[in-house]
């Protein structure tokens, strides 16, 4: 992508992105925001198109989203270290990275054409060092969509 930013160039302060992240957006959107993100980052997720598991972890790491890894199978569990939207944060007793795990949960759909989410297990919104999300492979028939609703809901209680 071309900046055209000849003296300030591509890069913005890591501040700046947490000020558009955690702007009052439930003011002029709605309740719903965790939700939008989610689902931003999931079509983000499938039009990034990485073509493996690896090409993610590289594009996670080139974006500055965070450095991936997976760290669970059955269920496979995808760790990030160093997230983009709360690394350092303080615990506030519930997650944030709700458009992260849309796009990990876009991108595996695309690798491996299956339905899937990804609830975020582990945050700096928690008290951890990192993040985890839980990715669940959806069944036929079943509602992926509702599924995720009420994890979003259950993270505001
Ligand atoms: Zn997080």
């Amino acid at each position: 992508m071309n900046a055209k930013r000849k003296s300030l160039g591509r890069d913005v302060d890591l501040s700046l992105f947490r000020l558009i992240r955690f702007a009052n957006f439930e003011k002029h959107l709605g309740k719903n925001i965790d939700w939008v993100l989610y689902w931003c980052g999931k079509e983000l997720g499938y039009q990034l198109a990485p073509k493996s598991l690896p090409e993610l972890l590289i594009l996670f790491r080139e974006l500055g989203i965070g450095k991936v890894k997976v760290v669970g199978n059955n269920p496979m569990v995808i760790r990030v270290e160093e997230c983009i939207t709360c690394s350092g944060l303080p615990k506030v007793g519930r997650t944030l990275c709700w458009f992260e795990g849309g796009i990990i949960a876009g991108a595996l759909e695309k690798i491996l054409k299956k339905k899937c989410l990804a609830r975020e297990i582990s945050c700096a919104g928690l008290g951890d060092d990192y993040c985890e999300f839980e990715i669940k492979f959806c069944n036929k028939g079943e509602n992926c969509e509702k599924i995720m609703m009420e994890n979003i809901k259950n993270n505001k209680k």
